[in-house]
């Protein structure tokens, strides 16, 4: 299959073809699809029973060499381990994984069956991950969600996936929303998207963040999937039983809320939500599970309580005291800054005061600028940061913003990129076959137009993202000169 894309792109009459680009997307899906045939599972550390039908416990076996070799050379090359970048690199991909990385010069014999992508003026570097996503979220419109059919949310959830991956973010973690189905139609080729990880639901006590019921007695919670239960839990047995229920339901993390947020009506994000013993319930059951704990907090006691007993990562951290970052620190805590969703909010309430719901503008002053003032504290007192973005409060497939908003907040061009690869990868349990390109890991790699170390903004353009590959199969690439480009339009 790839050897055919590189037959195509190389074809001299493909300029007056440009129905043949957007196949590049339906073969990739194919080749997704004929490996789902065969017995294992993309992302290779899933527990037994996850993937429909297969059993497949730790690391999987190579599948035997199928495709042919690939080759990417790249004018510059970036590997996400932080190590200083270097010029005129080759990438040999073997199947799903990499084979080697060597110099361009170096490379010799590459024989008849070799797609070769050839691109001396882009930047490669991994394939960029999102640990705070929200692909199911049809925005804050409650009466737009009322007319919205169930089958048509989850068409549009697929094309945002679809979406999410043409910018170049290659994995993603769902902090609810997203059921079992979904991830399964990309697993199994039904749609181009991202690696998934998914939380189903945020685990809330009556009334807290994630509870949706309004004051009219009816929930907003629509339209629901019946792969994602409700959320609500209350009593140290009740969370108990919700986090087992998430796990029966496919869940790869556990999301729960144990402050306010800015998008809820109820509670501010310094109120805490849960009591600690209903918190030191669901990590324990969750770990027990060997599912990781994400907790949304902001600050104050419902923070503080995440400290005492080992939560994996602390989502948002707006409003955290300098000592509660020292701690975050100390126990290795991971943070998710998310600084999209409040950037996002800033800019639409400047536009249109009336555009998002007035308790969100009433909240949104008090958290925006401490929130990177502590970005930079959390950056300067060594708290393992893991890109991730809310998606989905504040549309899709702009993911990749958050790395400009990083450097913004503090980091270097690099901070920001090792945040958004090795570091998500890490977060998710991948560190050792995911989020840098060294022999070995699974072949997930962008290709940029121009230096991110010297103009971050450029991986935030989504036209300057030329080449998006996905486990070792390109879902995108450079069109030549004067073709129509009819993948599907990323929105603005
Ligand atoms: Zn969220």
């Amino acid at each position: 299959m790839l050897w055919r894309i590189g037959l195509l792109s190389a074809h001299p009459d493909f300029s007056d073809r440009p129905h043949l680009f957007f196949r590049v997307s339906l073969a990739a899906a194919m080749a997704e699809a004929s490996r789902q045939a065969r017995p294992h599972c993309e992302g290779g550390r899933r527990a037994s029973g996850v993937c429909p039908g297969i059993a497949v416990e730790g690391p999987e076996e190579d599948p035997p060499m199928q495709t042919p070799t690939a080759v990417i050379k790249a004018g510059l090359l970036i590997n996400g381990t932080g190590a200083r970048p270097e010029r005129n690199m080759a990438l040999i991909i073997e199947g799903r994984k990499i084979a080697d990385v060597r110099p361009t010069a170096s490379l010799s014999n590459l024989g008849d069956m070799v797609t070769v992508y050839d691109f001396p003026q882009l930047t490669v570097m991994p394939g960029m991950i999102d640990t705070h996503d929200h692909l199911a979220h049809l925005g804050l419109d409650v009466k737009q969600r009322m007319n919205t059919p169930p089958s048509l949310a989850v068409l549009q959830t697929g094309r945002w996936a679809t979406d999410t991956l043409m910018i170049g973010i290659t994995s993603f973690r769902d902090a609810a929303g997203v059921d079992l189905g979904l991830k399964m139609a990309v697993e199994q080729g039904v749609i181009p998207g991202p690696r998934l990880f998914i939380s189903l639901v945020i685990i809330t006590q009556t009334g807290g963040h994630g509870d949706l019921m309004q004051p009219c007695g009816l929930s907003s919670d629509f339209p629901r999937l019946p792969g994602v239960p409700d959320g609500a839990a209350d009593g140290v047995d009740a969370c108990r039983r919700k986090v087992r229920e998430v796990v029966r339901l496919g869940a790869d993390c556990i999301k729960i809320a144990t402050t306010g947020g800015v998008g809820s009506p109820r509670g501010g994000p310094m109120t805490r939500q849960f009591t600690l013993d209903e918190l030191r319930a669901m990590v324990d059951e969750a770990h027990a599970a060997g599912k990781p704990v994400m907790v949304h907090a902001h600050g104050g006691d419902g923070l503080k309580m995440c400290l005492q007993v080992g939560v994996d990562s602390i989502e948002h951290a707006a409003l955290a005291e300098p000592r509660d970052l020292e701690r975050m620190a100390e126990l290795g805590i991971w943070l998710v800054p998310t600084l999209s969703v409040t950037q996002r909010m800033k800019e639409w309430l400047e536009r249109d005061p009336q555009s998002l719901p007035a308790y969100i503008a009433a909240k949104l002053p008090g958290v925006f600028d401490v929130q990177r003032r502590n970005f930079k504290k959390a950056l300067e007192c060594g708290v393992k940061i893991a890109m991730g973005t809310d998606a989905g409060a504040l549309g899709h497939a702009q993911n990749t913003k958050e790395l400009v908003y990083m450097v913004e907040a503090g980091m270097t061009p690099m901070q920001s990129i090792l945040a958004s690869t090795r570091m998500g990868a890490e977060l998710l349990g991948m560190g050792d076959s995911l989020g840098t390109l060294e022999p070995g890991r699974l072949a997930d790699l962008v290709m940029i137009d121009g230096d991110p170390l010297s103009d971050i903004a450029v991986v935030a353009d989504p036209d300057r993202v030329k080449l998006v590959m996905k486990n070792g199969i390109v879902y995108k690439m450079p069109v030549p000169q004067g073709a129509r480009v009819l993948e599907p339009k990323v929105r603005a």
